[in-house]
């Protein structure tokens, strides 16, 4: 049977997807956020869309290659403007045991039938990215098929889609608890502005604050600490075109104006003692490895750095559906969520809409964790 209400708990990419396959569905949809919707880790992502660097299984690889297809129809349906980039992804190493590596998960992946060229630093110069300095033998995996996303923008247009479909949208309001009825089924939500709403679903698409979100209802949701920073830069002209992941730094335009710079070498330093703790610190290591690859960025200047926690669920995967000791509680939590998000919106309003649950999300169910 489908749910009268539904409330969506955070709308940063996942809970905006979630939230607008169902009010397009017809289902009474309220998305509720502590904050903005978007100004989450959506909004603090490197927002690669990929399923390169998602072979650890061959379940968790086939949902992403599903991401990524899912974004192509959602730009298909919504517009690409403002937030679908569909440029590729290049990605390159500096020694030969990490370039090794890169080359076997190519050849997986092409076994796989996912498309990948391989080509040259002096091939990358001519055909994509004249402003990078690369040795002219260096080999150069390109990711065709790969894209970067406006995390921010792509929810805000989902935002606005759902409420053209009927959904309510409630902002700068926190859920603080979750009350149960006698069946143990989720009732009614209360509110930080005091006030409740009745609702016979919830989806808890808290992103990073997921377990605290789980708790409400009695629930442990096991999830990973994994800071990432990353930061912005003002541009007066951008002079990337596309993601890449070039030895020890990840680097992506942003729209017109900016680029955002990541870079897991400097992600370990969050919490070694020996670290800079402040995220102006680490922006400006993102920002001197940077200009080593693309000289250019030299001029432009630190706009910001956040330090953002990913809403990794404690094994790595996602942890999708519907829990069914407790009824009417959802989980849509998950890392590579950017990626995710359009695929697990369609497939998880789905099974609230009275689907069974997909087979793609077999082996990411909630339930693998104990209540
Ligand atoms: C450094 C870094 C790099 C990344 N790179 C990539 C990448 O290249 N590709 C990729 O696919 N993924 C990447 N990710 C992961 C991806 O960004 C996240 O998985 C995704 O953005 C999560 O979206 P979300 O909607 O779950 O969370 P969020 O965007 O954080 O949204 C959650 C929302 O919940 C709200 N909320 C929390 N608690 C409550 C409450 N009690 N009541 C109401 N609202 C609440 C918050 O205000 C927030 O808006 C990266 C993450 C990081 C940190």
């Amino acid at each position: 049977m489908s749910p009268e209400r539904v409330a969506v708990i955070g709308v940063g990419v996942v809970g905006a997807c979630v939230g607008w396959n169902l009010a397009r569905r017809g289902a009474h949809v309220v998305l509720v956020d502590a904050g903005r919707p978007g100004e989450g880790v959506s909004d603090w992502s490197f927002s690669w869309v990929n399923a390169s660097n998602k072979t650890v299984s061959r379940a968790y690889f086939d949902l992403n290659v599903a991401g990524v297809a899912a974004h192509r129809e959602l730009a298909g349906v919504l517009g690409a403007d403002p937030w679908w980039h569909p440029t590729g992804h290049l990605r390159w190493a500096d020694e030969d045991a990490a370039e090794a590596k890169l080359v076997g998960t190519a050849e997986l992946l092409e076994r796989w039938g996912y498309r990948v060229e391989a080509c040259t630093g002096a091939e990358v110069r001519r055909r994509f990215e004249p402003s990078v300095t690369i040795p002219d033998g260096a080999r150069v995996l390109f990711y065709p098929d790969e894209a970067w996303v406006h995390g921010r923008r792509l929810v805000g247009r989902l935002v606005e889609e759902a409420v053209a479909s009927g959904a309510e949208v409630r902002t700068g309001t926190a859920v603080r608890d979750i009350r149960t009825g006698a069946d143990g089924g989720v009732r009614t939500l209360d509110l930080s502005d005091g006030s409740a709403l009745d609702v016979d679903a919830v989806v808890n698409a808290a992103g990073p604050d997921a377990t605290h979100v789980a708790r409400l209802v009695g629930r442990d949701l096991p999830m990973r600490r994994e800071p990432g920073a990353v930061t912005r830069l003002d541009c007066a002209e951008v002079p990337v075109r596309r993601a890449m992941h070039t030895p020890h730094i990840e680097i992506r335009p942003d729209g017109d104006a900016s680029v955002v710079l990541h870079s897991r070498e400097i992600d370990a330093l969050i919490d070694a003692a020996e670290g800079p703790e402040d995220p102006d610190g680490l922006g400006r290591l993102l920002h001197a490895s940077a200009q080593r690859v693309v000289p250019a960025l030299g001029a432009a200047r630190i706009a910001r750095t956040r330090v953002v926690n990913r809403p990794v669920p404690a094994d790595g995967f996602p942890s999708v559906g519907a829990l069914p000791s407790i009824p009417g509680y959802y989980e849509a939590v998950t890392h590579s969520g950017i990626t995710l998000g359009p695929v697990i919106g369609r497939l998880l309003a789905s099974e609230l809409l009275g689907g069974r649950g997909d087979a793609l999300l077999a082996g990411f169910r909630p339930a693998r964790f104990p209540v």
